[in-house]
């Protein structure tokens, strides 16, 4: 129900801790963070952002680059597996979702055909999934594979998505749930609406329904998920 992303040169950690503290009123049954340094580290289980917090406790994460999520559970229960982020089979995204992935019983059937196994009941991890078989398959960048997968999609989603062939980029787009991006300088913040953005920086682009951003620390490009280049439409 809540997600929160981080690029920059801050300590990404706090940031996405206290946004997704700043979404609690949204209402969630589950929370989970990946903090990239190179290498991810992923945390999520079911409960508050605090028993995550206690849960990490004071081991030091380190990494500028960091996505946070807290679940409304719609496909399977609230649990450990089912809690965001999820993973790729191949270990090659890492994603987190808010929305509903409405035919993800059909995707999920073509991705086992084609050797795919599924450790969660989400529709997410269908769309995760769905997102490397394309990106290995059809030996496309990252952004593409997002890109056309997204076209495949029929439902709701508001999605940040870590590649770890590229783990210095964050890929978002939404459809139907909302998505915020934050302009600072050498960073970008995304968050599903402004609250957990405001404390860092008033400059802030509203993507629209199928709105893709690929955001690193000195750039963003804005297109649609059918590769048309958009102009950021930076609001105070
Ligand atoms: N449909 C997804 C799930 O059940 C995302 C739910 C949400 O918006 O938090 O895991």
């Amino acid at each position: 129900c809540g997600i929160v992303g981080y690029i920059g040169s801050r300590q990404a950690y706090p940031i996405i801790i206290n946004g997704l503290k700043r979404l609690e009123y949204r209402g969630y049954d589950s929370a989970g963070i990946c903090i990239v340094n190179g290498e991810p580290f992923l945390a999520k289980q079911k409960g508050k952002v605090s028993d995550l917090e206690n849960f990490i406790g004071n081991r030091t994460l380190e990494g500028t680059i960091g996505i946070g999520h807290t679940r409304w559970a719609t496909h399977g229960e609230p649990n450990d597996t089912n809690a965001h982020p999820h993973i790729s089979m191949n270990e090659k995204f890492i994603i987190i979702h808010n929305g509903i992935i409405e035919n993800y019983g059909l995707l999920r059937t073509k991705l086992e055909k084609r050797g795919y196994k599924f450790y969660s009941e989400t529709d997410t991890e269908v769309l995760a999934n769905l997102i490397e078989y394309i990106y290995l398959k059809g030996n496309v960048t990252a952004e593409i594979a997002v890109r056309l997968a997204l076209t495949k999609v029929v439902g709701a989603y508001g999605i940040v998505v870590v590649n770890r062939d590229d783990p210095d980029t964050l890929i978002a787009a939404r459809k139907g749930s909302p998505l915020v991006i934050g302009v600072g300088e050498g960073e970008y913040f995304i968050a599903s609406d402004a609250t957990p953005i405001i404390e860092y920086t008033k400059s802030v682009i509203f993507l629209n329904d199928n709105d893709v951003a690929i955001l690193q620390r000195n750039q963003m490009t804005l297109k649609t998920i059918y590769n048309q280049s958009l102009e950021p439409n930076i609001q105070q």
